[in-house]
């Protein structure tokens, strides 16, 4: 039985090769492209469904401009014009050519396949090899004998092999580099291909893992080019100069702080007071940053507890282990120029969110956040089965 979908990366859910188009430079079709991406981004932004956005009254294009003034610009392309007679093709099935460039696709063609060595004789012997991924879930593995025959060197990816002709599981070279990272080992040569094998097995759906991907629309029965999701197939692994971005963004954008106010005498009730310091370590985590900034706003005492930078410190080295970089550069004599490490923290939290409608410097460190999700969840079931708990 051959599928009739296209398959995507175990890691990432992203496509196997060359299915991404980067649309036309036509100064029109940008502006439709931009157009309506900035009205998607202000429909997710406020809860309402990304793609209804083709019924937009003038007042409630109004209200959006003025929550979303920077998108202001590109609403010109929605006035006296007859969008009907553009084909949305050009401009609403591929990517904005200022925003990705083919470049930065090529990473999604080196793909490996995990699986188990078919037609040979003997024990199973699991492999991790170059493949080329054909279409639908079809997959040829390189390091097969030139002379075997195309039905010897193919596999089926996911779960539409029948029993005898066990699936593989294509993965971007990339993303099992950085699936390695979240094992806790030094290469993708450490892995336990039995385990790992076994741990996708488990999750295997049809045309991916039965994991999060995150917030992406991509993957469809054919990979689809989102104009607002270009971070998505922005490769997670890019080398990121983490020093220069906190002199040219970070420091750029802080304002001389304040003395913080002592308002400690006015708190009437906080029920955090008298809590042990223990307890409400304790408690703060298990809280995302954004939650302890909640927290701060209602708390005096969670309020002066969490001025230290040691604690922003210490949530920047545990809630962001996926930003390598930030972790050298707290090694690096340059750090000592950070002076407040909440505020780094919040700025960061910020930038790296894989969010619709992202664009710039930061683009491959948000996917990266993303594809951190599933190889968490991969990187937890490895071990869990390595040391047989997980059946
Ligand atoms: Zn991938």
């Amino acid at each position: 039985m051959v599928a009739e979908f296209n398959v995507y990366c175990a890691i990432c859910c992203c496509p196997l090769g060359g299915s991404c188009e980067v649309g036309s430079t036509n100064p029109w079709h940008l502006k439709l492209r931009r157009a309506r991406v900035a009205r998607r981004t202000y429909s997710r932004r406020t809860g309402s469904l990304y793609y209804e956005t083709d019924e937009e009254e003038e007042d409630e294009k109004e209200e959006r401009l003025s929550k979303m003034p920077w998108l202001r610009e590109t609403a010109e392309a929605d006035v006296d014009e007859d969008t009907a007679s553009v084909n949305s093709d050009d401009y609403d099935h591929s990517y904005d050519p200022d925003v990705i460039s083919p470049e930065d696709l090529s990473w999604l063609n080196t793909v490996f396949a995990l699986g188990i060595a078919h037609r040979k004789p003997g024990p199973r012997t699991y492999m991790l090899c170059d493949c080329y991924y054909d279409d639908r879930n079809r997959v040829y593995i390189h390091d097969t004998d030139p002379d075997d025959s195309d039905e010897q060197s193919r596999y089926f990816a996911y779960g539409v092999s029948d029993l005898t002709d066990p699936p593989v599981f294509p993965v971007h070279w990339e993303c099992i580099v950085l699936l390695s990272r979240a094992i806790g080992i030094s290469s993708v040569a450490s892995i336990q291909k039995n385990v790992l094998y076994d741990v996708m097995l488990d999750l295997a759906d049809f045309s991916c893992l039965n994991l999060s991907y995150g917030d992406i629309t991509g993957p469809d029965q054919d990979w689809q080019c989102i104009p607002g999701e270009e971070y998505s197939v922005v490769c997670p692994t890019l080398e990121f100069d983490m020093g220069h971005q906190i002199i040219v963004d970070f420091e750029a954008g802080l304002f001389e702080s304040q003395k913080p106010l002592e308002l400690g005498n006015k708190v009437i009730k906080d029920p955090f007071t008298n809590m042990p310091y223990d307890v409400i370590y304790l408690i703060l985590q298990y809280l995302p940053g954004d939650s302890i900034m909640a927290l701060n706003r209602a708390s005096w005492a969670i309020l002066t507890l969490t001025r230290s930078n040691s604690f922003w410190k210490n949530r920047l080295a545990g809630d962001m282990v996926w930003l390598w970089e930030l972790q050298q550069y707290f090694e690096s004599p340059e750090s000592s120029r950070v002076r407040n490490y909440k505020s780094l923290y919040l700025w960061l939290d910020k930038k790296t969110q894989p969010l619709y409608g992202l664009t710039g410097t930061f683009m491959g460190i948000a996917n990266r956040r993303r594809i951190w999700g599933p190889c968490t969840e991969l990187a937890e079931r490895y071990h869990r089965k390595l040391h047989g708990s997980l059946q």
